[in-house]
Formats: C-alpha cells, sequence, structure tokens
C-alpha cells in the first residue's frame, strides 16, 4: 500500500506581485493568494495557541507589505515560508493551501464565534 495521498501538490510557485502568489497545482488548477492573507492564516504554535486553538496573532503587528522571501518544500506535504517579518516557523500543509486556495476560511471545528461566547450563566 502506498502511503501517499492522492492529492494534488504545487507543481509551479511563482511570485505573481508583491501582494500575489501564484500556486499552479499538479493537476492543473491555479490558486493565487494574497500574501498578508497567508501570514495571517499561519497556524504554527506561535500564531496560534496549541491548547485552545486561540489566534495567539495579532494581525496588527503584520506589515502591510509581509511577503515570503523564501520559500521551501518541507518533505512532500508542505512548504514553509520565510516571511519577510522575520517569522519562518509556519509550515503550510498542501491540503490547507489547497483549502485556502478555493476559499475556504481558516478555522478550526468546534470553535463557533457567532455571537454566543458560551458559558455565560
Ligand atoms: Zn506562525
Amino acid at each position: 500500500m502506498a502511503d501517499l495521498p492522492d492529492a494534488p501538490i504545487p507543481a509551479r510557485i511563482e511570485q505573481k506581485g508583491p501582494r500575489e502568489l501564484l500556486i499552479e497545482w499538479s493537476d492543473g488548477v491555479e490558486h493565487v493568494y494574497e500574501v498578508r492573507a497567508l501570514r495571517l492564516a499561519c497556524a504554527c504554535a506561535v500564531c496560534v495557541d496549541e491548547w485552545s486553538g486561540k489566534a495567539r496573532l495579532d494581525s496588527s503587528s503584520v506589515p502591510e507589505d509581509v511577503h515570503p522571501r523564501h520559500i521551501k518544500t518541507v518533505g512532500r506535504y508542505a512548504l514553509q515560508f520565510d516571511w519577510s517579518d522575520g517569522h519562518d516557523t509556519g509550515i503550510y500543509p498542501f491540503a490547507r493551501l489547497r483549502a485556502l486556495g478555493e476559499g475556504e476560511l481558516p478555522g478550526r471545528p468546534g470553535l463557533q464565534s457567532d455571537g454566543t461566547r458560551g458559558g455565560g450563566r
């Protein structure tokens, strides 16, 4: 049994402009990402609390012109960005990048913020 998932992987990664990153997937789909949104979607332990799943990253601390200085492949499953704000610990699994490209908002199941804060009484 092959243990590689039969999922698309990035075939081409190109910085389209100061704020746009293009990823062309192995199945021919192209997604264009707003690079700052990608930075803010970082799910590493520095940016997201490992225990509560709450964002620890203050978006106002991320420069408007943040951009990847370097992008490298991690194994066969993820990309690691070296961001211009000095942050380089974030790893973006392909499946997550794909989901982000398809317009799914970052978030975790079970954490709903629909106005009810929970545990109020
Ligand atoms: Zn991070």
